[in-house]
């Protein structure tokens, strides 16, 4: 058993079952025992792999894209460049070398980077060497400025709840103890206010997951792009509407069982972009491969291959291939772009 099973029976013993938001909230970032809180989980040797951490290509398209939204928007002398859960910093790293030369870009961007883990901090101090950064602990803390903001795969690590219909009730999933053991059950079927729009698209038995901390954050970065313009590009697996169970858990990229080992694999859950996108003032939606492709990963990725031969040129190729094919990352993953009401939607959209 780890250690956080024994807290977490303890806990459950005094107060009674966990939501799953509860539990994975723990399980990700307990200050002691959290995966994210003790360790650097990315590449190879790690448990997952993503995006920025395949190709430098990622980075620098998205960069581009963002500092195309800027030049668009009048280039603002003062901004906020920032990226929510930056990992081990290579996105940031890609955005500010391929930004490096639009005029005026980096002068006027005050970077802030939103990261709950004390050990990932130290490593994206460690990727950005002498760039100036602000660490925030949350979105609510970001400057009152035009906002310019990448998020990949920060959203499928918050905790979520989710609920099982039955009838107009919804009974919520729980995690609960037996025989000195983590289990998994539900909660009577109850009235939930906020799932009251889900009976239209719903039928009995069908599963909604919910992410109580989304609306918050997606207000205040809409709340800064309404009022002084900017861009959110936010990047995910998921879909449009929660439907079914997407709770998972994976740990030297497999899939296994998120109640056995809790603080040592990764907890996540597909992304609801329909509910993220109701905050915005504006936003369009589309897949990371169409996104990519449109902004030109194939004649980035030809000019990349022109400098590389033999192993180096076929990780190359397989990368591309694995950020945009359908059957890889491609269909899998989402782009949602976040923008003000007034402005046409940013490149690649
Ligand atoms: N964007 C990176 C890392 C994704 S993993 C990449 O693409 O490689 C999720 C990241 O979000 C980690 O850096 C994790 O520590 C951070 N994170 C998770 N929950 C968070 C929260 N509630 N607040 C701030 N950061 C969080």
């Amino acid at each position: 058993m780890t250690p956080l099973a024994a807290l977490l029976l303890q806990r459950i013993a005094a107060t009674g079952p966990l939501t799953l938001a509860d539990y994975m909230a723990d399980c990700l970032l307990h200050p002691t025992y959290g995966y994210y809180a003790t360790r650097d989980p990315f590449g190879r040797a790690g448990d997952f792999i993503t995006a920025p951490e395949i190709s430098q290509m990622f980075g620098e398209l998205l960069g581009l894209c963002l500092a195309q939204s800027w030049l668009d928007q009048g280039a603002p002398s003062a901004f906020t460049l920032a990226e929510l859960g930056p990992g081990r910093g290579t996105l940031m790293a890609d955005v500010l070398r391929a930004t490096a030369r639009v005029p005026g870009f980096h002068a006027a961007a005050h970077v802030c980077l939103i990261e709950a883990s004390p050990t990932l901090r130290a490593r994206q101090r460690a990727t950005l060497g002498a760039h100036p950064v602000q660490w925030l602990d949350q979105t609510a803390d970001l400057p009152d400025a035009p906002l310019y903001l990448l998020a990949n795969e920060f959203f499928d690590a918050l905790p979520i709840r989710q609920f099982t219909r039955h009838g107009d009730a919804w009974a919520e999933t729980l995690i609960g103890a037996r025989d000195g053991q983590l289990t998994m059950g539900r909660a009577a079927p109850a009235e939930i206010a906020p799932l009251h729009h889900r009976l239209a698209d719903t039928s009995d038995g069908d599963i909604v997951e919910t992410c109580p901390a989304a609306p918050a954050i997606l207000q205040a970065i809409s709340a800064r792009i309404t009022q002084h313009g900017g861009l959110a590009l936010i990047l995910d697996y998921g879909g449009w509407i929660s439907r079914g169970d997407t709770f998972q858990a994976l740990k030297a990229h497999q899939f296994t069982d998120p109640l056995a080992e809790p603080g040592e694999a990764d907890l996540t859950a597909h992304v609801d972009f329909a509910a993220l996108a109701a905050h915005a003032p504006a936003h369009k939606y589309t897949t990371q491969g169409a996104l990519l492709t449109a902004l030109g990963i194939n004649h980035r990725a030809a000019q990349l291959a022109q400098r590389l031969t033999g192993e180096a040129l076929i990780r190359h190729q397989a990368a591309t291939h694995r950020l945009t094919a359908p059957e890889e990352m491609g269909n899998l993953f989402k782009a949602l772009a976040v923008f003000p009401a007034h402005c046409p939607p940013p490149a690649g959209f």
